[in-house]
């Protein structure tokens, strides 16, 4: 037992340490990958269930790392906010999504994640103006993405900032919308233009358990808020059917299709439009 004890330690010394080796070679990277033009948006359409028509695009960034390929924004999103890349990341990303969807056809959203970061200070409402004006997109077509995290921040000042992206004239989704920390409070603090059901939900749509009352819910919830209430993470025809039976406005999810890069979108479109 004491040899066992030993090699375990050893093992699991050696597991940090390649972990940190792991870490720092990604941190490295990743501050050289926006100069080295690495990182790229890819897009997932918002499907408008009314029309079956695509309502928008979601961004999804993505890091084409020249030795590891494709790294998951799960990785490195966490990683550029911790070492302060995220302001810098996520200006770009404000950039190009304005930028690309200010060649699509009129009407057609691009929807954009924020990390709670980029509300650290006032900041946000100036680069998401500087990327309006610069790409000449009309502000109503951009839609802005935060999670139930950021409601546990400072209050006001987040408030404020909310406030100052709406009077500009994007609109604001809250994403993942569940999964976090009291979600209702926040609802009647600030009048949200979408809410993002989390994909948890909608797998649970399968399994003859709460999550479809909880769906069931959260739709008439928006509903009765004048919310539009999207799915996420649809990925049969089935779930599919319920979400448009039980009213849902929007959905997106590999059943329709997966993100894809931006030179992909009229292609998208056509596709889901002859659905
Ligand atoms: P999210 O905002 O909740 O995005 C939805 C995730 O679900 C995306 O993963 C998308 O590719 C994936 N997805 C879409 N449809 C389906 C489906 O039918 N089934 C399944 N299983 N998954 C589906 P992705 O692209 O890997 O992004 C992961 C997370 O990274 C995002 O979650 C978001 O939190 C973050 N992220 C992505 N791009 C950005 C960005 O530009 N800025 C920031 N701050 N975060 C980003
Ligand atoms: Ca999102
Ligand atoms: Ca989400
Ligand atoms: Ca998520």
């Amino acid at each position: 037992a004491k040899s066992e004890g030993g090699s375990t330690f050893r093992f699991f010394e050696a597991g940090m340490d390649e972990e940190m080796r792991f870490r720092r070679h990604l941190e490295v990277d990743l501050r050289a990958a926006l100069a080295k033009e690495e990182l790229e948006l890819f897009y997932q359409p918002l499907v408008h269930v009314g029309s079956g028509h695509v309502s928008g695009f979601e961004a999804l960034i993505r890091w084409r790392h020249p030795e590891r390929g494709l790294v998951s924004p799960a990785v490195f999103i966490p990683l550029a906010e911790e070492i302060g890349l995220i302001k810098p990341i996520g200006a770009w990303v404000l950039r190009r999504a304005c930028a690309d969807a200010a060649l699509w056809p009129e009407g057609v959203k691009v929807a954009v994640n924020l990390s709670p970061v980029q509300f650290r200070d006032g900041s946000l409402p100036g680069i998401v103006a500087a990327a309006l004006q610069s790409s000449g997109l009309p502000a109503e077509r951009l839609e802005l993405e935060i999670t139930e995290s950021l409601m546990l921040m400072d209050d006001q000042a987040v408030l404020k900032i909310l406030h100052d992206l709406r009077r500009l004239g994007t609109r604001i989704a809250m994403d993942d919308f569940g999964t976090g920390y009291s979600s209702l409070s926040y609802l009647r603090r600030f009048p949200f233009d979408k809410i993002k059901i989390d994909q948890s939900f909608i797998r649970g749509l399968d399994e003859q358990g709460d999550a479809a009352a909880i769906v069931r819910a959260v739709i008439s919830l928006g509903q009765s808020l004048g919310m539009t209430v999207n799915a996420e993470g649809v990925e049969t025809e089935e779930q599919f059917s319920t979400l448009r039976a039980q009213g849902c406005g929007e959905v997106q999810g590999y059943f329709f299709s997966p993100p894809r890069p931006g030179g992909e979108v009229q292609a998208m479109m056509r596709n889901l439009g002859a659905k």
